[in-house]
Parts: C-alpha cells; sequence; structure tokens
C-alpha cells in the first residue's frame, strides 16, 4: 500500500474532488467566497485534506476580508513549506503541505500580530474537526 507521499497522479485523482484535485494538486486557486471554511468560527483543526497532517488551528484564523479562510500562524511541528511563486506576474510566497506537497494557498506579509503573516488558504485543501 502506497503512502500519501507516494502517490500516482491517477491514486490522487481517484482519492479527491474534481476540485480538490485541481486545487491541491495542479496549485489552482477556488473561487473566493466560495469555500465552506471561509465564514467558519468554531473552535477545531484544519487538517490536510490530501494526507491528514494538521496544519491549523482556529486560534489563529480571522476574517482578512479576502474570501479565502486566513490564518496569523501554522500549526506547530513545520507542517508547512515555502516556496517562492512568480507565476501570474507576481513575486509570492506558496504554502504546501511540507508531508505530501498539496498546494494550500500562499503566505504574506500584511497579517496581524503576533507574527504580521496572512496564509491565505483554499478551503477545498483543508478538512475540519471541531473540538470541544
Ligand atoms: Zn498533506
Amino acid at each position: 500500500m502506497s503512502t500519501p507521499e507516494q502517490y500516482s497522479d491517477a491514486e490522487w485523482r481517484a482519492r479527491l474532488s474534481p476540485e480538490q484535485y485541481r486545487v491541491a494538486r495542479l496549485g489552482g486557486t477556488e473561487r473566493p467566497f466560495s469555500g465552506e471554511h471561509y465564514p467558519r468560527t468554531e473552535h477545531g483543526d484544519y487538517h490536510c485534506v490530501c494526507c491528514g497532517s494538521l496544519l491549523f488551528h482556529s486560534d489563529t484564523k480571522f476574517d482578512a476580508g479576502c474570501g479565502w479562510p486566513s490564518f496569523w500562524a501554522e500549526a506547530a511541528g513545520n507542517r508547512i513549506k515555502r516556496l517562492r511563486d512568480t507565476s501570474h506576474g507576481m513575486i509570492r510566497v506558496e504554502v504546501r503541505c511540507a508531508d505530501c506537497d498539496a498546494h494550500l494557498g500562499h503566505v504574506f506579509p500584511d497579517g496581524p500580530e503576533p507574527t504580521g503573516e496572512r496564509y491565505c488558504i483554499n478551503s477545498v485543501c483543508l478538512k475540519f474537526t471541531p473540538t470541544p
């Protein structure tokens, strides 16, 4: 049995919805204000939809008004990696799941304190688990 890091393209296609596959595996972007987690305010954890790795806590979620779920910090443990993204004529920092390489979104230097960062993440790349 293969683990998420070893899945082939065909396996990802079979395991994910077409929209999840397009955004997480092909580096796409969901339409703003379309995602299920954007308005969510419950307490809980946000996991990678591809491999289940814990990525964010609701404690760091905030409304940036941009139409995508935003967080000012990642969950502990270096589960997110950063890559320089020069597509669309912009220099941005792409964020991916460190475990399975799923595209998550981008991180910008205009977030609230204490980090001053804003992780702008596609809802479709996240799976929410409520916690008490
Ligand atoms: Zn992952």
